[in-house]
């Protein structure tokens, strides 16, 4: 090709790049995804503190929003109940959301995000909105859109409980006889995915499971930065590989992606609230996760 044909081949094709890249940026419903970030951190939930009124009440909003999607059950319900013992000696009982989608194949995807949170203290809530209530409102829309989507593998949906407390939920799920361990060819663990204004998202797993780069490289539109380098000590940076709900799995061999932001002022605070979440940060962080599964979905056996 050439002459005055080129710029204009070259403009359409841009275009058409363009119009993609746009297409891609969005499909989950924000307003939906919002609405269920603010009232998993609604003070009514009161910081969803494992064994308390609060969690019970988010545990119940999210259990329901499970069945109207209408995922399938683990076993007579999607609740999961465990107990362990606190650091004071005291009998501790949580409970796990757990449902699923059916997929072609035998393996199955686990996408896990924990609602747990602080709770209340001296008087004050600590709303736990981008800590975690974030991760949770992203796969409940994910549901939906992958029970239309029908996946390859069999996808997981865990609202885990207690991972405050020391990933109890996530520790109770892989110690479970019921689950099938050899089955889980990955996880996808989200926690704090809503708070950040540099546009920056941090990936963890891929220093020990590399082969899950290129999944993400098929993704990266540029919209967000994808930093990686959080699970290489050599790297002097903060090692998170045993720092949220994937590392149980990691430690059974299963290959993990976590996704979260960089630790930020409101973390572990009172002032983690609805209001200081980024909302169209947080929808495209979203979108870019379930993009990746979807990948991942494709291209993994
Ligand atoms: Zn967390």
């Amino acid at each position: 090709m050439k002459g005055l044909l080129r710029p204009v081949f070259f403009t359409v094709v841009a275009f058409l790049f363009a119009t993609l890249v746009f297409a891609q940026e969005e499909v989950l419903d924000r307003e939906f995804m919002l609405e269920d970030l603010r009232k998993l951190s609604h003070d009514a939930a009161e910081g969803r503190q494992i064994g308390t009124k609060g969690s019970e009440a988010a545990r119940r909003y999210i259990a329901n929003s499970f069945k109207t999607v209408g995922l399938k059950k683990l076993n007579k319900g999607y609740l999961h109940d465990f107990s362990f013992e606190s650091r004071d000696g005291k009998a501790v009982q949580g409970q796990n959301i757990i449902g699923y989608i059916k997929g072609e194949l035998e393996t199955a995807i686990v996408i896990t995000a924990h609602y747990d949170g602080l709770g209340v203290r001296d008087g004050e809530v600590y709303n736990g909105a981008d800590d975690n209530a974030s991760g949770v409102a992203a796969m409940l829309s994910m549901m939906d859109y992958i029970k239309g989507y029908k996946p390859r593998h069999t996808i997981v949906f865990a609202a885990l409980d207690g991972e405050e407390v020391g990933l109890r939920g996530a520790r109770a799920l892989v110690e479970d006889d019921r689950v099938p361990m050899d089955k889980i060819i990955l996880n996808v663990n989200m926690d704090m995915i809503s708070n950040n204004n540099k546009n920056e998202l941090h990936i963890a797993g891929t220093h020990h499971y590399p082969q899950l780069k290129p999944f993400l490289e098929k993704i990266d539109t540029g919209v967000i930065r994808f930093k990686f380098g959080h699970d290489t000590p050599e790297l002097g940076n903060d090692d998170w590989t045993n720092s949220s709900d994937h590392a149980p799995f990691h430690q059974k061999g299963i290959p993990f992606l976590y996704f979260g932001v960089e630790d930020h002022e409101n973390y572990h605070k009172a002032t983690d609230t609805f209001e200081n979440v980024n909302k169209p940060f947080f929808a495209k962080v979203a979108n870019l996760i379930l993009f990746a599964i979807l990948e991942l979905d494709k291209g993994l056996d």
